[in-house]
């Protein structure tokens, strides 16, 4: 991928990541939370087990998961239910939210073994019909293409664009609708809007409100306005320009859940959290689950499982910096691990 003209941060970064998960394997690059312990999706599993009992009827309800890596979250998470909730089992089906025909490909062998389960691929959420779900969606939103806007003088702002491997500013004329641009900045700051992510959890919520059902994202950013230059890119493991070989790092950024939080509210549907990851899976029995698979593991496993709990909920590790954010039908009550932390209105 190479532009011969100026391209907006955004442009670049959509492009950039397309070409990646289509061709690399991210898996090189990064280990994500399910990769992690299967505790990850275990407990998730059981989150979700406790809002579909909570939610009127018994009707057929679809399981959602935007952006689904290796599918291994969504196995985990099968396991569980067919265990633990035939009901639900039985009359669940699956859909999955991915671009990457390679990683279509993966997921389909991840639940192979879930032979009587209909499993369905998007290419977005606001293609998938209309039905009551429950959707999950683990490190997707940092993947999803930001904007960044930088204060250059009183009143004035500039936006990046990315020309010959290198970022430079452009001046700006109308700034898009963030919540963001109301708060104090400097001149200097640099201010980022990932108006995807924003659409995309309006579409969710929306749906929510007007369907029925629950959301779960879980990602790294913040739960309170943040400004900065939180784009980066990672390639085997290490930190690269973003810019300089689109297509062979992957390119982040953190996620303003609080601006996404207050999308939520306005549709209708309920907003829960912002919790740390930490105290989310804590709260769901992390300890407990580790201390069950332990008391049946040998000495190595044993430590395994150790390690994979400090790396879940440490905050020197992913504890502190994850986030997670439910979404809720009003008429639901509040979702598991999230009692503690009632929604702001
Ligand atoms: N949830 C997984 C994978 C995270 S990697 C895990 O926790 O391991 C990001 C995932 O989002 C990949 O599956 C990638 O292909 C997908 N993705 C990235 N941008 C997307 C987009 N715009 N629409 C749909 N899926 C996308």
């Amino acid at each position: 991928m190479t532009n011969s003209q100026p391209i907006r941060l955004d442009h670049f970064m959509a492009a950039a990541n397309a070409a990646y998960y289509g061709q690399k394997n991210p898996f090189a690059d990064f280990i994500t939370a399910p990769e992690i312990s299967q505790m990850f999706g275990e407990l998730i599993a059981a989150w979700v087990i406790a809002v579909i009992h909570a939610m009127p009827g018994d009707s057929a309800i679809t399981l959602v998961e935007a952006g689904p890596g290796q599918g291994t979250l969504m196995a985990d998470m099968l396991r569980v239910i067919r265990q633990a909730a035939p009901d639900i089992y039985q009359n669940c089906s699956v859909i999955f939210v991915e671009t990457s025909e390679r990683l279509r490909q993966i997921q389909k062998q991840a639940i192979a073994y879930h032979t009587d389960i209909s499993v369905r691929w998007y290419a977005s959420i606001d293609s998938i019909p209309s039905q009551p779900m429950i959707l999950v969606a683990n490190e997707f939103l940092d993947a999803l293409p930001i904007r960044q806007f930088v204060k250059v003088s009183s009143g004035e702002w500039a936006e990046h664009y990315v020309y010959q491997g290198q970022l430079f500013q452009k001046q700006v004329a109308d700034l898009p609708k963030a919540p963001i641009f109301q708060r104090p900045v400097k001149d200097g700051d640099i201010v980022e809007v990932c108006e995807a992510g924003q659409d995309i959890i309006k579409n969710v919520a929306q749906r929510i409100y007007k369907d029925g059902g629950a959301a779960l994202f879980i990602d790294y950013g913040y739960a309170s306005p943040v400004w900065g230059d939180t784009l980066q890119a990672i390639a085997g493991g290490k930190k690269v320009s973003p810019f300089i070989d689109p297509g062979e790092a992957d390119l982040t950024a953190h996620v303003d859940f609080l601006a996404l939080k207050e999308i939520v509210i306005a549709t209708g549907a309920r907003a829960y959290g912002i919790q740390t990851q930490g105290e989310f899976l804590k709260q769901l029995g992390l300890l407990v689950r580790a201390k069950m698979l332990a008391a049946r593991a040998t000495e190595i496993e044993q430590k395994q499982i150790a390690e994979a709990v400090y790396r879940l909920i440490d905050p020197s590790e992913m504890g502190d910096l994850f986030k997670v954010m439910a979404i809720m039908h009003p008429d639901l009550p509040i979702p598991p691990a999230f009692e503690l932390n009632k929604e702001i209105k």
